[in-house]
């Protein structure tokens, strides 16, 4: 299966790309947590990137293309791959198709907008693993510690509440389109986020199954 996850920022892409990820054996690309891994490291693409991820905007097409184009080429791609936070403008849909590697769906996770802010406020990240948690719907074991590696817990700079806003922005003129984009390709699958993880996935297994 290739299928490419839309929705906002803390719509819950991550969690659900684990979920499938796991479930048809096949693995997650998340531009987000490559460039937060760039970054981390201090390579050139990082640097470049920083600038954008800490207001809240989006990284220029033509950098997030080059890294999908090299991410998708990997050998582990082969038997399908689900992309969390990519496509997210209109320029790398089109880039994505160019590739011409016959992408089955795009899912869309609806969730409301005050929702989103509620949910940013409570989202913690571990910056060793990328693993992410909340502090009210997916509490680690251990307060601020991570579950997967124990490294302590940190609220990332982009999730901060003026900052939030700025990326719903961005969603809305920049990434929304997509719905329509896939739609007239008859491949767009919309799923209501529910308050739940398990609630959500019980819909978007239930979507996936009709692909
Ligand atoms: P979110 O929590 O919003 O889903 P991600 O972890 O996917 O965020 O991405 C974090 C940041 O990385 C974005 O705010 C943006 O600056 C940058 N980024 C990630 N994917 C893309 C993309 N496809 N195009 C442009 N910028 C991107
Ligand atoms: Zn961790």
């Amino acid at each position: 299966m290739k299928l490419i996850l839309l929705g906002a920022p803390g719509a819950g892409k991550g969690t659900q790309a684990e979920i499938i990820s796991e479930k048809y054996s096949i693995p997650t690309i998340s531009t987000g947590n490559i460039i937060r891994a760039a970054l981390k490291e201090g390579t050139e693409m990082g640097l470049k990137a920083k600038e954008y991820t800490e207001r809240g905007e989006l990284v220029p097409d033509e950098v997030v293309i080059g890294i999908i184009k090299e991410r998708l080429s990997l050998d582990d791609c082969k038997g399908g791959f689900i992309l969390d936070g990519f496509p997210r403008t209109i320029p790398q849909a089109e880039a994505l198709d160019s590739m011409n590697i016959g992408i089955d769906a795009a899912l869309s996770i609806e969730v409301a907008d005050s929702e989103i802010v509620k949910r940013m406020s409570g989202r913690r990240v571990c910056p060793a693993c990328g693993a992410s948690f909340h502090t009210e719907y997916k509490k680690p074991e251990k307060d601020g510690i991570c579950d997967v590696c124990g490294e302590a817990l940190i609220i990332r700079k982009d999730d901060e509440p003026q900052t939030v806003l700025n990326r719903l922005s961005v969603y809305h003129d920049q990434t929304e389109p997509l719905k329509s984009y896939y739609k007239a390709q008859g491949k767009l699958l919309t799923v209501e986020g529910q308050d739940k993880v398990s609630d959500t996935t019980a819909l978007t297994l239930a979507a996936l199954s009709e692909i």
